[in-house]
C-alpha cells in the first residue's frame, strides 16, 4: 500500500477568473492558497490529482529548525509557531507536535558539524542541546546501546503527512478559497508580456498572478515558456511499521542507519536519510553539471534507478500542446516502486536498532520523489521574464516543516504584504549566477 492519506472534497465549480492562481495542492500550495484566502484574495488552488498526494504525504513529518541551512532558519523558526496557529485559528488537525527531534551518531565528523551548527544557532536564540555519550544512552535507550553523541532540539516536532494539505485545503475552503482536484493546469496565458490566465484541462481562469507550487513537475512546466529551473529529483523509500507499544522508542530519531517517526495513532514511519535513487531522464542530464557537487558529496547513499522517471513524465524536456491531454493527466499522481533493498535493509535495521519493532509488520511501503535544487534551498519569487507567475518549488527534501512560512511568504509576496521572512536568498534567479552552489541536504 502507499502512503496513507486523508481524502477531501473538491469544490463545485472551476471559477472563470480569479485574484490568484495556485497550481500544485502540496504543502506548499495548499499553506499559500490558505493566507492569501484568510486575507480576501479570491484564489483557486488547482491540483492535477489529489491534495497533498505527492511529496507532502509521503515524507517523515519532521518540522525542524535544527541542522537548516541559515539560509532557512528564520522561516523554519517561524513555521513552527504558525503550525500551533494554524490548528488553533482552523480546528483543522494536522498532527503537529512539538516532540522534539533526537540524532544520535558515532560519526565524529557528523557530531562535529552539529555542534557548530549548534553554536550558530545558539547566537540566532535556537534552543539545541548536544549530548554527552551518557546522555545518549539514557534518550537513545531504545538502541539498548549508547552512541559517540547527539544532539536534541526540544522545541522542533512534526506534522502528520497524511493529514496536514488535506486539513489546509478544507481551511482555504472555509475561508472563501476553492479548491479543484483532478484538474490539471495546462499551461498559461500572456498578454503583452504578462500573465493573463491559466489554461487548466476543464478550461480557462482569467489572472494576473499564478504560483506554481508544481513539485517535482515545475521545471519541466517552466520549460514550456523558456524559464530554466535547475531541479533534480530523488527517489526515496519509507515503511510503515503497525501500531503497538511504543514503551521506549522516541518521537522522532535519526541515526545513520535508521530514522523513525512517531505517527499519531502509534505507528512508526521509517526511511534512510539520504538514500536513495537517481532514474535519469532528460532533465537530470540537461542540469547534471549543476547537481554534480551534490551527487558527489552523497554518492555512498545514491545508486542509479532504472526508466521509472522517463516513464514519469515528470522531468521530460518535450512541449505539450495546450488542447491536448499533457504528461501531468497520464501521471495524476506520482507514485513510484519504492526500492526492495531500501526496504529490505530498513526491515534489517528497525529489528536490530529497535528490537520493540521486530514483532510488528509492515503495513505500508512506498517512494517519493524529492525535488531538489543545485543548493538545497528552494527557489521561490517572481519570474522576471514572465511577470504575475511566481515559482515555488524545489523544497529539497525539507519543505514540508516549513510548509506554513513559505506559504505564508509567499502569500505576502503576491498581495503586497510586508512579507514575513527576507525572501531574497530565495529567489531562483541566483542559479543562472552560479553553477556551483553551496549545498545542503536533508
Ligand atoms: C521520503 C521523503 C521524506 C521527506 N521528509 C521530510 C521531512 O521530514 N520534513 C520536511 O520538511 N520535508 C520532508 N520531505 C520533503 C517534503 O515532502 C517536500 O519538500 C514537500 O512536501 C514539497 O511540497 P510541495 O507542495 O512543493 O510539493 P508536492 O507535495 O510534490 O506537491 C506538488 C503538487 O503539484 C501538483 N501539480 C504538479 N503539476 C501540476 C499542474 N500542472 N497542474 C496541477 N497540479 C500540478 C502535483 O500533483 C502535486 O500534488 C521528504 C520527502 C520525501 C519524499
Amino acid at each position: 500500500m502507499p502512503a496513507p492519506l486523508n481524502l477531501v472534497a473538491s469544490s463545485p465549480a472551476l471559477p472563470a477568473e480569479a485574484d490568484v492562481v495556485i497550481i500544485g495542492g502540496g504543502i506548499i500550495g495548499c499553506f499559500t492558497a490558505y493566507y492569501l484566502a484568510k486575507r480576501g484574495v479570491k484564489v483557486a488552488l488547482i491540483e492535477k490529482g489529489l491534495i497533498g498526494a505527492e511529496q507532502s504525504s509521503r515524507n517523515w513529518g519532521w518540522c525542524r529548525q535544527q541542522n537548516r541551512d541559515a539560509r532557512e532558519l528564520p522561516m523554519a523558526t517561524k513555521s513552527l509557531d504558525l503550525w500551533e496557529q494554524f490548528t488553533a485559528e482552523t480546528g483543522e488537525e494536522t498532527g503537529f507536535n512539538r516532540c522534539g527531534l533526537l540524532y544520535l551518531s558515532d560519526n565524529e565528523e557528523e557530531i562535529a558539524t552539529w555542534a557548530k551548527w549548534g553554536v550558530f544557532a545558539g547566537e540566532v536564540g535556537v534552543e539545541t542541546y548536544m549530548l554527552t555519550t551518557e546522555q545518549t544512552a539514557e534518550r537513545g535507550r531504545a538502541t539498548g546501546r549508547s552512541w559517540r553523541g547527539g544532539v536534541y532540539s526540544p522545541t522542533d516536532g512534526s506534522a502528520d503527512p497524511s493529514l496536514a494539505a488535506p486539513a489546509v485545503a478544507r481551511a482555504i475552503m472555509k475561508a472563501g478559497g476553492t479548491v479543484h482536484q483532478n484538474c490539471a493546469v495546462r499551461g498559461l496565458e500572456t498578454e503583452g508580456g504578462r500573465l493573463s490566465g491559466v489554461i487548466t484541462e476543464h478550461g480557462p481562469i482569467r489572472t494576473r498572478s499564478a504560483v506554481l507550487a508544481a513539485g517535482a513537475w515545475a521545471s519541466s512546466f517552466c520549460h514550456q515558456y523558456g524559464i530554466r529551473f535547475p531541479q533534480a529529483t530523488i527517489r526515496q523509500s519509507a515503511v510503515r511499521i503497525a501500531p503497538g507499544d511504543n514503551q521506549h522508542i522516541p518521537p522522532a530519531i535519526h541515526t545513520d542507519k535508521i530514522s523513525m517517526t512517531r505517527r499519531t495513532d502509534g505507528a512508526y514511519n521509517l526511511s534512510i536519510s539520504g538514500y536513495g535513487r537517481v532514474d535519469p531522464t532528460p532533465q537530470f542530464f540537461r542540469f547534471s553539471t549543476q547537481f554534480l557537487p551534490m551527487f558527489l558529496r552523497r554518492w555512498r547513499k545514491l545508486a542509479p534507478g532504472g526508466l521509472e522517471g522517463v516513464r514519469s513524465g515528470h522531468e521530460t524536456l518535450s512541449r505539450w500542446r495546450l488542447d491536448r491531454p499533457t504528461p501531468m493527466e497520464h501521471m495524476r499522481i506520482l507514485d513510484p516502486t519504492p526500492d526492495p533493498r531500501a526496504v529490505r535493509l530498513l526491515r534489517e535495521r528497525a529489528d536490530s536498532l529497535m528490537p520493540e519493532l521486530a514483532t510488528r509488520p509492515i503495513t505500508h511501503k512506498w517512494a517519493g520523489y524529492v525535488d531538489s535544487t543545485p543548493d538545497g534551498v528552494p527557489g521561490i519569487g517572481e519570474i522576471e521574464s514572465l511577470p504575475g507567475l511566481v515559482l515555488a518549488a524545489g523544497f529539497s527534501g525539507h519543505g514540508f516543516g516549513i510548509g506554513p512560512g513559505a506559504g505564508h511568504m509567499i502569500a505576502d509576496m503576491v498581495s503586497g504584504a510586508t512579507p514575513l521572512v527576507d525572501p531574497k536568498p530565495y529567489h531562483p534567479s541566483r542559479f543562472s549566477k552560479s553553477a556551483w552552489g553551496k549545498v545542503a541536504e536533508f
